[in-house]
Formats: C-alpha cells, structure tokens, sequence
C-alpha cells in the first residue's frame, strides 16, 4: 500500500472489538487470532478456493450471485464461520445439502451444515447472496468498494487490511490464500479488470439490460486483501514480458501520463528480479483508476493505482509482489515485512538510476533526529500499521542490513526466502531468523535496535559494513 493522505486517528473499532472479547465471549466472534483484528478470519479450516459469480449493477452498485468456497476442516466442525460485512444471505449450502445460518458480530456468517464436517475432510460451501457495495473503515482507510471513475456507475474494490467481507463470503486473514475463480458481470458500456489471467468474455442481456461476462482465475493462492477489481469503461494493454508472463494494464479515462510510466513496467520488473529473484505472480500489470483513490494496493500482478500515480508508486507496487504478495505477513505487526522491503524496492529503482544509496542514507540518518527513529517498525498498533515510519525508516532499516549482512549475502539469502517461503507466510522474527540461518550472522542487536525498539540505533547497527568507511 501506498498513500498521500493517510488518516492518523487511533482505532476506536479496535477498542470496542477488545471489549466483545471479554471471557465467555461467544466462540463465533472470535477470528483467526490475529490481535489487530481480532474477528477477522476464522479458525477451523483452510479455503483451497474461491468461485465467485456475481453481477455487478453498475449506477446501483448492488452486487448479486454466488460464492463457491472449497476447503478443508482443520478439526470437526459441527459450525463454523465465515466473515461477510453487510449482504443479504438468501441460501447456503455444504456438500450439496441445505445448511441453516445466522448472522452474528460485525461480519460473521456462522453456518450450521446439516451434518458436521470431519476433521481433514475436504468441503464445499455454496453461498447465494446480493445487497449493495459498501466500504468500511475503522481508522485506517477504507476497505472495499469504492464509486468512482470515469463512466456512470463506475467503481473499484480494494481493500487493506480487511480484504473480502465488504462483497463475498470468506476467510479474511492473509495468512489464509487461496486460489481464485472470478466470473463478474457487468452492464454495458462498463468493462472489468481484475487480477491473475483473462478467461472469455460472454456477452448477454440481464434483465432487459445487455451486459458482459468478465473472467479472471489466479491460479496460485493468494490472500484475501490481494483481490480487487475496477469497473469503467477501460482503455487495456496487452503485452507479455520477456518470459512469457502475460501483461494487461487497464486504464480508466485521464491515462495518458501514466500509461508511460506504465510502459517502463518491464524494466522496473527486470530490475526488481535481479535482487529479489524471478518475477513470482503468473501475471503482470496495473489497474488505473480515474479517481482520487484513497491508497494504492498490490493486488496480486496487477495492483489498483489513480491514474495520477508516480514511477515511483509503480515501483513501490511492484516491490509487494515479492514481499507481502508471494510471501504475505504472518499479523499485521508485521506489515514492516511488506512495506520496508516494497520502500526499499524503490531505493534499488534509484539505485538502478545512478543514485548513490549510501550517500543518501548518510545524509538521511545525519538529518534524521526522533522524525526517523522515533517511529515504530513493530507492533506499532492497530490503525497505525501504514503510517509514515515502514515507509521511510524502513528503508534506511532495509540499506543498513544489507550493509551488516553484505550485499552478495544479503540478496541470495532473501532470493532464498523468496523460493522456499514462497507461497506461504512469514513474520518479522521469522524473517530475521532465516537471514541469521542463511548468512551466520547474528543480527540479535541489530533487530533489537532497528525494529524491536525506536530511538536512534547504536553507532554500530546505523553504520554497519561499507556504511562505517
Ligand atoms: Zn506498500
């Protein structure tokens, strides 16, 4: 993520959310154990995958189909939930058969199948479902669907750190990814973009209306937040890198700036390779949205941008897919794993420029005074995860280690991570632990200094290797 105007308000929602969870509190609001947001995500089983088929009304923005949630249970589940935040829920089934529901908390769908699920048993949950799009925000930024754009009921989905709720039914964590099947319609002149690889489009009339089928299957599990989609009338190209990925960049109306900064796509990923290793997400691209968007976000391959956004930001995006795309946050204390490593990606673009990185870090530790250091990289608090200091003292934190470590060392031991953590999940202490395996050398002081606490690092940690000539 990356935004200009980030709201700084402590999370009143979080507070409240702490109080629900007294002793005693019922076991269905209870989430996947993740302190920040403690109701998102649920325990008891895995999603393998989505199938979601749902018309898109356009100047409504109502949304109505149905959600295809294939998992497998982690335990016995004679009920279990799944997150979905406004909606009206008209039919769910499990395994073919009628389950009962209701609906409880903030946005839990807790769902009673007809006979339990047994542990290790794989299932299918069908849910029908429509209402209208809506976002929330509690504190942070919005998530999920935005109006906006250049046509009549034009409108765009994103959403960090609640990713899925606002529009299907499913397990909001990031820590649980699936893969995905999307079918979306929409009525003509809107067209829609979303992430992963283009399936056929169908054309048809609903309701009297002509409309257009659009499909896109990831076929590599992501997370949640990871998923986003732009409706409006779209200018889209196509193109493939130099292996083979394919490209689709969409544009709203207003492009022309930044369909050239878009061009310099497959550079930006060539240069991005060479330190953190191949290009990981099974495609490539943007979504531009003629809007004011409140942040951008890296959906998997192909993040949502305004169609004002910088070089920079295309960089910064594109960092992600190595670091909290391909390899998401294990809690959201961790969101330093995702956003130092995507702001330091933005260092190695100008490094790529000619620009001297050392130099820039001496002159900015030299100036920085309890504006750099004072900040936190680490549990920071919920709400407070994308404020300014994973942007910026995260990437004078990310030049320092790969001075400590070395940059030979430094760049195979994360090309590693990238291909064995590949796929799954890591957090900050994980993350340090596999560069200490990796490298030999400790980095107890260093971690303690830089991320586990603020203030100003010792002269040892702040200069380390070349940086102390
Ligand atoms: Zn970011």
């Amino acid at each position: 993520m990356t935004s200009r105007t980030r709201i700084l308000l402590a999370t009143l929602l979080g507070l409240l959310l702490t109080a629900t969870l007294a002793p005693g509190a019922s076991a269905s609001r209870v989430g996947i154990g993740d302190p920040y947001y403690p109701t998102d995500g649920n325990g008891g089983y895995d999603v393998r995958s989505y199938r979601i088929a749902v018309d898109y009304g356009g100047r409504d923005h109502t949304i109505a189909g149905s959600a295809t949630v294939s998992a497998r249970a982690t335990k016995r589940l004679p009920r279990f939930d799944l997150d979905l935040d406004g909606l009206t829920v008209t039919d769910v089934t499990v395994d073919g058969r009628r389950a009962t529901w209701r609906r409880a908390g903030a946005h839990e769908l807790v769902i009673t199948p007809a006979r339990p699920v047994g542990s290790g048993a794989a299932f299918q949950v069908v849910v029908r479902y429509h209402g209208r799009l809506h976002n929330v925000d509690d504190g942070g930024a919005p998530s999920g669907f935005i109006a906006g754009g250049g046509a009549p009921g034009a409108g765009y989905l994103e959403g960090e750190p609640h990713g899925c709720a606002t529009w299907y039914p499913c397990n909001d964590h990031p820590t649980d990814k699936a893969r995905y099947a999307l079918a979306i319609t929409v009525p003509r002149p809107l067209e829609l973009v979303s992430v992963g690889v283009q399936g056929p489009t169908t054309a048809g009339v609903r309701d009297g209306v002509p409309v257009r089928t659009y499909r896109w299957r990831m076929s590599e599990p992501i997370s949640t937040y990871l998923v986003g989609w732009y409706a409006d009338r779209l200018t889209v190209q196509r193109s493939r890198l130099a292996d083979g990925t394919p490209v689709v960049s969409a544009y709203g109306p207003g492009h022309a700036a930044v369909m050239r900064r878009e061009a310099r796509l497959p550079e930006i990923l060539r240069v991005l390779s060479q330190r953190w290793g191949p290009y990981p997400a099974p495609a490539a691209g943007g979504m531009f949205v003629d809007d004011d968007i409140p942040y951008e976000l890296e959906t998997y391959g192909r993040p949502v941008y305004s169609t004002r956004t910088s070089l920079l930001t295309i960089v910064h995006e594109n960092g992600h897919m190595w670091w909290g795309d391909h390899i998401a946050l294990h809690r959201w204390k961790d969101i330093c794993f995702n956003e130092c490593l995507a702001s330091y990606s933005e260092w190695l673009w100008r490094e790529h420029q000619g620009a001297d990185l050392d130099r820039i870090y001496r002159q900015g530790v030299r100036r920085g005074g309890e504006e750099l250091f004072g900040g936190k990289l680490y549990d920071m608090g919920a709400g407070d995860e994308f404020d300014s200091p994973v942007y910026v003292k995260g990437a004078y934190f990310v030049h320092a280690l790969r001075n400590k470590i070395g940059d030979a060392r430094f760049f195979a031991a994360m090309r590693t991570i990238q291909r064995r953590d590949g796929g799954g999940v890591l957090s900050m202490n994980g993350w340090r632990d596999q560069l200490e395996r990796l490298t030999g050398v400790d980095l107890t002081s260093f971690w303690r200094d830089w991320v586990l606490t603020t203030g100003r690092p010792s002269r040892a940690n702040l200069f380390p290797g070349g940086l102390g000539r």
